[in-house]
């Protein structure tokens, strides 16, 4: 049965590694952090400064997490074996959620394994046939297969186009022979990661207002660094009280270790407890996680410095680069592409930054539009002046070798 498949997988392979869009993945053999081994799966890694991963406020190796983590697997154990309403719910899976809804100033808030599995709950039990989704085209994919999930009507508009979304919420508001959805949501992304860009949320809101439809914003790339204290890109554009949901990740700026969560208005929140299918039919965060993160927000409410050296580092590295005349989209979010255009120039430079010993990833078609591709660098508090010094320094030995070629 399965030859046909084999030789139908076998040709599927090649044609995506002949497009030179097959992911590599590298492996690596320390903690993650600053500085990391890492190599090609099936050679040696060497030592190079990583500037890839999400963990913006360098927490994912912080002592102080280890310790909380060791101290709950000695005290509440390994696993919990049942979902929520089972038997998995321990007095720090609450004392979580009450810490993330104090962090965002929220009513409520409900605990995923995943961000992707918060979106995906989100939508189905509350949105059916005649309620309407408004979505930006650049959301997350996890957000984009949630909405899917729902029977709602969907709309889409062009990334951050205020223009469009009006366009698409009179649509909305035509439906059911122009009686409108009984409930309309506005969705974003607080920062779109391949740019780096954040959403336009104070204009989000006014037109929210203006057609009575509820907004949701997936702060995973800013919960923990944007904002005056962390809360976000809600709280960076002064607007956290006009937002109805929130989803985010625990594995990116708090720890990078897993687990997500919705967080807003009680009743919406005590609905997914009672209908959202991957809370229902998924294990709990296992509580080391959990304890850990905890420690994580702590550490992020009760200091500014961590927020502080990373947009620093943000600065210093752009500033520096653009001064060695490479093309950057603007900004001042931690994300950092750095454009080449042309897919095969930006993954050839990835690669030599690699032998230069800097970390980063390239980005290209589909990801990114045609044209567009690009490294994307990741600063985090955890980089030194010098790493970041080095990192262009990579940046200009590694253009000049494959333009010298
Ligand atoms: C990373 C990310 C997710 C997925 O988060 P996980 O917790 O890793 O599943 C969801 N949405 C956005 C916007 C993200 O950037």
């Amino acid at each position: 049965m399965y030859t046909a498949l084999k030789d139908q997988l076998t040709a599927e392979l090649a044609e995506i590694e002949q497009a030179g869009t097959f992911k590599h993945e590298r492996v690596i053999s320390t903690a993650q952090g600053n500085r990391i081994t890492a190599g090609p799966i099936g050679r040696d890694g060497a030592e190079v400064l990583n500037f890839c991963a999400n963990n913006y406020l360098g927490l994912a190796d912080d002592p102080r997490l280890l310790e909380a983590a060791k101290k709950a697997l000695d005290e509440r154990g390994f696993g919990m074996a049942s979902v929520r309403f089972i038997c998995g719910t321990q007095d720090l899976h609450l004392q979580l959620e009450r810490a993330v809804s104090d962090f965002l100033g929220t009513e409520d808030t409900i605990l995923f394994s995943s961000c992707f599995d918060a979106n995906g709950a989100v939508f189905e039990p509350l949105f059916g046939t005649e309620d309407a989704i408004i979505s930006d085209a650049l959301n997350h994919a996890s957000l984009i297969d949630g909405i899917r999930l729902s029977k709602a009507a969907r709309f889409r508009y062009r990334n951050a186009d205020l223009d469009d979304l009006r366009t698409q919420l009179e649509a909305a508001a035509a439906l059911r022979d122009g009686q409108g959805a009984r409930r309309t949501i506005i969705v974003t992304d607080g920062v779109f990661s391949m740019d780096g860009y954040l959403a336009p949320l104070p204009g989000i809101c006014d037109l929210a207002e203006e057609f009575g439809a509820l907004v949701m914003v997936d702060d995973s790339h800013a919960t923990g660094f944007m904002g005056a204290t962390g809360a976000g890109t809600p709280e960076h554009f002064g607007v956290s009280d006009r937002i109805d949901l929130f989803t985010g990740t625990f594995g990116k700026a708090l720890g990078g270790a897993s687990g997500g969560y919705v967080s807003g208005r009680g009743e919406i929140v005590a609905m997914l407890r009672q209908k959202g299918r991957p809370y229902l039919f998924s294990n709990s965060l296992a509580p080391s996680i959990v304890a850990a993160t905890l420690t994580a927000l702590e550490l992020v409410e009760g200091s500014g410095e961590l927020r502080e050296t990373l947009f620093r580092n943000a600065e210093l590295f752009r500033r520096r680069m653009s001064e060695e005349g490479f093309e950057l989209l603007p900004g001042e979010h931690a994300i950092v592409p750095v454009m080449f255009g042309d897919a095969s120039l930006a993954a050839k430079v990835a690669d030599a930054m690699l032998e230069n010993g800097v970390f980063v990833t390239a980005f290209s078609y589909p990801v990114v539009p045609q044209g567009k591709a690009r490294i994307r660098v990741q600063l985090s508090a955890a980089h030194t002046e010098a790493d970041i010094e080095t990192a262009v320094q990579a940046f200009v030995a590694s253009r000049a070798a494959v333009q010298g070629e």
